[in-house]
């Protein structure tokens, strides 16, 4: 990888010319070398230019991940488009609400989707994949496109925020941005690498490992869809030297009876983003599976990232770690001041890797703003962390999700790590409730191991809480919902409980 700027359609094209043989992308039923990814890329990108569509249109795919899925994605990027990919998990409704929102002319659609959408007004062209009129749409064998002039701060894609606190926002963020995901990544090996992929291709908690392990000519291997022992033998019989999950995915496979007996000695780096991932499990994953295990935090949206060499650093697996190189973060209060060292505050993060900012949306996008006395830009995070004295951030909870109670602030994760504690839970979250004489108090909801009384269990974890955070009711369920990505969404137990579903 050189140290100029390149697009990554130009690092796909280099590997094609010195390595096209080598697998580029696998999914379950079918492979692209390099030669054959960079080829489809540019039938891709010859078509788009055929049809008119012009440089920096956004082009919009709701598909599983698939080969196709990469193939399209990339080849939108060499014509100068912007890769627009949307959730499968969304609604119809929110799904045609994305296409409309992002303006894109054309939207790939699997099988799977076209019939979801089928019934559903959409402003775009929808195109099957896998179908004979994809083939017939793509430039004929051969097809070269001409090459756009691309600059550093041109859109690379839009990415919808995961929606997990309200409504999806188009992220757009720049070529530059990932050319700093592709850089910061150098000492983790993606040359070589095999990189098992088992997220969406949608989020961008795929992308960070997705894009690296092609831009630096490494094997990606892609599942349609996540079941933990398929993982497992996917990743024995490709020997994975690389992969992302996140945390429920880790708990998922480390939680199989015949874990141990798999081959994962081919593992190098695994990393994990987006959510709480718990200590004891970091612990467990250092523990049992090799090769390093690495957790990022950060969001879509850029800011600041932290990474935690979890292998490295035993006694904080309860942080995310430090600010990575070249990346700042600071802790605010309210007013917007900085608070003093040590103390509790809503992370502000900058960095080389930042959104240009919401598609469409320029107050939004003002209201994500932070910036330092020198008047230099920061992203807020919304969420709330500290320092330890070492500079590596303790993560509580998103800013929305915390109680304040009788003027005290709660924070949920102190209590759900509580709760956790119990032998009978197995999962928890604490979310506040309108109360009269508090303003709000926090109520847990548990997923049980075993049958056991819910009150006990509520006296149990009251007995170790402060006067001031004590639970007023706990309620079981049989699974905590979650985003298509693994994140508990907090907002669907408000309503619940609300609605008394719960
Ligand atoms: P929306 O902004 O639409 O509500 P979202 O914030 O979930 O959705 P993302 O950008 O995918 O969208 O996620 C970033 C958020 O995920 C962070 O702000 C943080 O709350 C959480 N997160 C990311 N990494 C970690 C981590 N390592 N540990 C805990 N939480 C994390
Ligand atoms: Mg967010």
């Amino acid at each position: 990888l050189a140290s100029d700027f390149a697009t990554l359609p130009q690092l796909i094209a280099a590997h094609a010319a010195e390595r096209g043989g080598k697998t580029a992308v696998a999914d379950e039923t079918r492979t692209l070398t390099y030669a054959q990814l960079d080829a489809r890329m540019s039938r891709v990108a010859a078509a788009l230019q055929r049809d008119g569509i012009g440089t920096g249109t956004p082009i919009a795919v709701v598909a599983a991940p698939s080969v196709d899925y990469a193939a399209v994605s990339l080849g939108t990027l060499r014509a100068g488009c912007v890769a627009t990919p949307l959730s499968p998990s969304a609604t119809p409704g929110a799904i045609a609400a994305m296409i409309a929102d992002s303006a894109a002319p054309l939207v790939f659609l699997d099988a799977v989707n076209a019939t979801t959408l089928a019934d559903e007004p959409l402003t775009a062209r929808a195109i099957r994949l896998d179908t004979p009129a994809f083939e017939e749409w793509l430039a004929p064998e051969g097809a070269r496109p001409s090459e756009p002039d691309i600059h550093p701060e041109d859109a690379f894609n839009i990415i919808y925020s995961s929606g997990t606190t309200g409504t999806p926002k188009g992220i757009v963020q720049s070529h530059a941005m990932r050319w700093q995901h592709l850089s910061r990544n150098a000492a983790a090996g993606f040359a070589d690498a095999v990189t098992m992929i088992a997220t969406p291709l949608y989020s961008n908690t795929t992308l960070v490992s997705f894009l690296p392990t092609l831009g630096w000519g490494g094997t990606v291997v892609l599942m349609g869809k996540f079941d933990a022992r398929r993982y497992l033998e996917l990743a024995q019989a490709h020997r994975a030297t690389h992969t992302m999950l996140v945390p429920v995915q880790y708990q998922r496979i480390m939680a199989l009876p015949d874990f141990d007996g798999f081959d994962l000695s081919s593992f190098r780096f695994k990393t994990s983003t987006s959510a709480p991932f718990s200590a004891a499990l970091k612990a467990d994953v250092v523990a049992r599976w090799p090769g390093l295990l690495v957790e990022y935090y950060g969001m879509t949206e850029g800011g600041a990232s932290c990474g935690l060499n979890a292998t490295a650093h035993p006694d904080k697996l309860h942080t995310v770690g430090q600010p990575m190189p070249g990346h700042e973060i600071r802790l605010i209060d309210e007013d917007g001041n900085e608070v003093p060292p040590g103390e509790m505050g809503e992370v502000v993060g900058r960095s080389p890797a930042m959104m240009n900012g919401y598609h469409g949306r320029e107050g939004a996008t003002r209201d994500a703003e932070w910036y330092d006395a020198e008047g230099r830009r920061y992203i807020r995070h919304g969420d709330v962390g500290r320092f330890d004295k070492d500079g590596f951030l303790i993560l509580m909870d998103r800013k929305k999700d915390l109680i304040i109670s009788g003027g005290f602030n709660i924070y949920p994760s102190d209590l759900e790590a509580v709760l956790r504690q119990h032998p009978a839970v197995a999962d928890a979250a604490v979310i506040g409730v309108p109360s009269e004489a508090w303003g709000e108090t926090p109520v847990g909801i548990v997923v049980l191991r075993e049958e056991v009384p819910l009150d006990a269990v509520l006296a149990w974890t009251n007995d170790r809480l402060g006067r001031t955070q004590r639970l007023a009711a706990l309620h079981a369920t049989d699974e905590l919902p979650r985003s298509a990505i693994g994140k508990v969404l907090k907002r669907e137990l408000r309503d619940a409980l609300a609605e008394g579903t719960l």
